[in-house]
């Protein structure tokens, strides 16, 4: 694997010799299957909902350079799921979550 000196530790991109070309630093993929609720609003009809399997990414990257890790959560393939925030936002919502599902058992 061809590292930067720069990396963090969780980086696992092989990174290509032009820098600017390969901006960021990434932590490997993790993908995770999801029941998603899709929600559509035909005109003049009623609010239909569907239910459909998915499978989301999630992962860490930081933009080379700089200081700031993003943690994404992202439907790959359509892209219709996404959440890409920062590190400190990433473990609020973990924090809520927990809570959360810890209430509802
Ligand atoms: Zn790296």
């Amino acid at each position: 694997m061809n590292t930067l000196s720069e990396c963090p530790s969780w980086c696992d991109r092989e990174h290509l010799t032009d820098i600017g070309a390969d901006q960021i630093h990434e932590a490997p993929l993790e993908s995770v299957p999801v029941v998603a609720m899709s929600r559509t609003f035909p005109r003049g009809g009623a609010l239909l909902r569907s239910v459909e399997a998915t499978e989301v990414v999630v992962f860490a990257y930081q933009y080379v350079g700089d200081d700031e890790t993003w943690i994404a959560v992202v439907e790959e393939e359509l892209q219709r799921q996404r959440i890409e925030i920062s590190l400190e936002s990433a473990r609020r919502l973990q924090r809520s979550l927990t809570a959360l599902l810890d209430r509802i058992g």
